[in-house]
């Protein structure tokens, strides 16, 4: 039997239309007109002014640290289950991440324990939308209010999510999105900052591009990356993005037939629905095995892989990270529920061409493998 992806996107839209009139047109590059056109649309839908198209959701993130004046020394609150990213933006320009664990309920950070970390170095929060279900935004703002802090959104898993029926992508000062394949909106690669704020949005162009000073070309008083974004991308972006509202309607059906399917099964935690603030747009199906469950989630990977299904581990802990241990940062510091989710998260194939034989399938094995494992 064919083995069933991870993830594959749906690309049957208007894709292969708009890449052939860059084709025709020659227009390739970051200077052609799909660019702005979808700067500008994937802002709106946000509710945000400007929008700044990148190379991917990672350089939009460093981006987005750096205009609002991260420098060495400052610390920034974040979640210690999370994308790398996050951290690396910050880490990058010699600032500190500091790190809040995870709430078991929803796999976001626990933002009750956010207050306890902010000292006098703290510039900004970061809040992580994970896996489907946003962040409780409205205490992290009160937050910053009260400490005077930035806030970065990183809402690249929340294309078409909202929060108390705002977008996400629409608190704080910057917000940033990814367009990697497992999105719900892909160019392939790709990434965007959105914000309100004028000159945080001058900042991120010039910071995307080398910083090229305005007066003259070819010279520069900053380092900054080559960070553009393709008119080919912004192609496939734009015909994604038309279809935003069908692909978020088959990501909540998909997960509801997932739920209904596995509720049954003995030591498995499944995503939760809903909250008072939002409902799961399931960025990807997760599965927690029970603390009583002995196996891992390496173990149910590959015991998925031999039966023909694709599989990823959730992410990887920031004060786990080798590369951050060999720093010395983090020391003793431990994150149980992070820690735990790490470990004992996986998700299982949720991509939007997925059919709903290969669910059946997927929803089977799932079934006959945790009955066989400790
Ligand atoms: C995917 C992702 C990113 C990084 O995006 P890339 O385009 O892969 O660089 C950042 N943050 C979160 C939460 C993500 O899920």
């Amino acid at each position: 039997m064919d083995f069933i992806p991870v993830n594959e996107p749906l690309l049957d839209g208007n894709e292969k239309k708009y890449l052939c009139e860059c084709i025709d047109s020659g227009w390739i590059s970051s200077e052609g007109p799909f660019v702005k056109e979808f700067e500008q649309k994937m802002s709106s839908t946000v509710g945000r002014k400007y929008g700044i198209s990148v190379s991917n959701g990672t350089a939009a993130l460093e981006v987005a640290v750096q205009a609002l004046g991260i420098e060495a020394g400052d610390e920034v609150i974040m979640p210690a289950f999370t994308i790398i990213s996050c951290a690396m933006a910050v880490t990058k320009l010699g600032a500190i991440p500091v790190l809040v664990d995870s709430d078991l309920r929803t796999w976001n950070m626990n933002v009750e324990e956010i207050e306890n970390r902010i000292t006098d170095k703290t510039k900004a929060i970061m809040i992580v939308h994970l896996y489907g279900l946003p962040v409780e935004v409205d205490p992290i703002i009160k937050l910053a209010q009260k400490y005077n802090l930035k806030i970065i959104e990183d809402a690249a898993e929340m294309h078409g999510q909202t929060y108390h029926g705002k977008p996400c992508g629409s608190f704080g000062d910057i917000s940033t999105f990814s367009f990697y394949p497992n999105k719900h909106v892909t160019t392939g690669e790709g990434g965007m900052v959105v914000t309100d704020d004028e000159e945080l949005a001058e900042r991120c162009r010039l910071l995307r591009n080398l910083c090229f000073r305005k007066d003259v070309r070819y010279v520069h008083d900053e380092i900054s990356d080559n960070y553009r974004f393709t008119n080919l991308q912004a192609a496939v972006g734009l015909a994604q993005l038309e279809r935003l509202e069908e692909f978020i309607k088959r990501k909540r059906a998909m997960g509801r037939y997932y739920t209904e399917k596995l509720q049954g099964i003995d030591g498995l935690l499944l995503p939760v629905e809903k909250t008072d603030y939002a409902d799961n747009i399931y960025w990807v199906y997760g599965l927690v095995l029970d603390k009583h469950r002995k196996a891992d989630n390496r173990e149910v990977q590959k015991s998925l892989a031999e039966a023909g299904i694709g599989a990823r581990t959730f992410f990887w802990c920031i004060h786990e990270q080798p590369v951050y241990k060999k720093a010395g940062l983090f020391q003793g510091e431990a994150y149980p529920n992070a820690e735990y989710l790490a470990r004992k998260g996986l998700y299982i194939p949720s991509g939007l061409a997925l059919t709903e034989e290969q669910m059946e399938r997927v929803v089977d094995q799932v079934g006959r493998i945790m009955s066989k494992i400790s």
